[in-house]
C-alpha cells in the first residue's frame, strides 16, 4: 500500500476508535489476508522493521528504529526489541504527527507483545497478538515528560468537547494527544485512566488485524 492509500485510509476510518466501558470483543482468529500491504505501508511511512514470527501475532514485526520520529523505549531493563503486529505498527506510524507535533519525540511502555489474559477474565488480551501498546511516558524537548500517572488529569471531556479543561499544560497535552489519537480513527482503542483503575498510569493503545481494518473505515473525516 502506498503512502497515499494509506493516508486515505485514514480520512475514511475517522471517528470509529472507541474508549467506552464496554470494548466490543473481536474475533481472536488470526487473519490470511496478504502481509505484504501491511509491509508495504510501513515502508512508505518510512519505518525500519524486519519480519519476524511469534505465537499469536498474525503478522510479527521488530521495529527497528523511531517510528515516525518517536523512539519506543522498553520500561524493562533488558530493553528488548518492540515486537507488534504490523498493523499496529502502521497506526503509530501514521499517527506520528499528532505526537510529534506535541513535541514528543520519546515514550516508554510496559506492555506490547504479552501473551496473557485480560485482567479478570479468561478472555486474551490484545497484547497476546501483538495489537496493542500500553505507554507510560510521553516525552521530548518541547514537550519535557508527561507521565500518565503523575499527569493525566481524570473526568476531563466529553463526547462533543474531547479535550475539556485540563488545569495544568501537561494534563493539557495528555488529553490533546489521547483525542487525537482517537479521533485519528488509526486505533480501535484508546484506553486511559478514565478507563478503569488498571489503566491508571498508561494509554492502552490497540489496532485491528490489518485484514480487518476496512471494517474501521468510516465517512466522516479526521480531525488535524
Ligand atoms: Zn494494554
Amino acid at each position: 500500500m502506498r503512502l497515499c492509500t494509506a493516508l486515505a485510509l485514514v480520512a475514511a476510518s475517522a471517528g470509529v476508535a472507541r474508549a467506552d466501558r464496554d470494548p466490543p470483543s473481536i474475533p481472536d482468529t488470526v487473519d490470511d489476508a496478504p502481509a505484504g500491504d501491511c509491509h508495504a505501508a510501513l515502508d512508505a511511512a518510512g519505518v525500519r522493521w524486519e519480519a519476524t514470527t511469534r505465537p499469536g501475532i498474525a503478522d510479527a514485526v521488530i521495529v527497528t528504529g523511531p517510528i515516525a520520529g518517536v523512539t519506543y523505549a522498553s520500561t524493562s531493563e533488558h530493553q528488548p526489541p518492540l515486537v507488534l503486529d504490523c498493523s499496529l505498527v502502521v497506526s503509530l506510524a501514521i499517527a506520528g504527527r499528532y505526537i510529534t507535533d506535541l513535541g514528543i519525540d520519546h515514550a516508554i511502555y510496559s506492555s506490547a507483545y504479552q501473551i496473557r489474559n485480560v485482567r479478570g477474565t479468561n478472555r486474551r488480551s490484545k497484547h497476546s497478538y501483538g495489537l496493542a501498546l500500553d505507554v507510560h511516558v510521553w516525552s521530548g524537548p518541547q514537550a519535557g515528560t508527561l507521565s500518565v500517572e503523575r499527569d493525566f488529569e481524570q473526568g476531563q471531556g466529553d463526547d462533543i468537547d474531547c479535550v475539556g479543561a485540563p488545569a495544568t499544560e501537561a494534563g493539557m497535552a495528555l488529553k490533546i494527544l489521547e483525542c487525537q489519537l482517537i479521533r485519528s480513527g488509526l486505533f480501535y482503542l484508546v484506553l486511559n485512566p478514565d478507563y478503569d483503575a488498571d489503566h491508571y498510569n498508561h494509554y492502552h493503545l490497540e489496532a485491528r488485524p490489518w485484514a480487518k481494518r476496512p471494517h474501521l473505515r468510516a465517512t466522516t473525516p479526521a480531525l488535524h
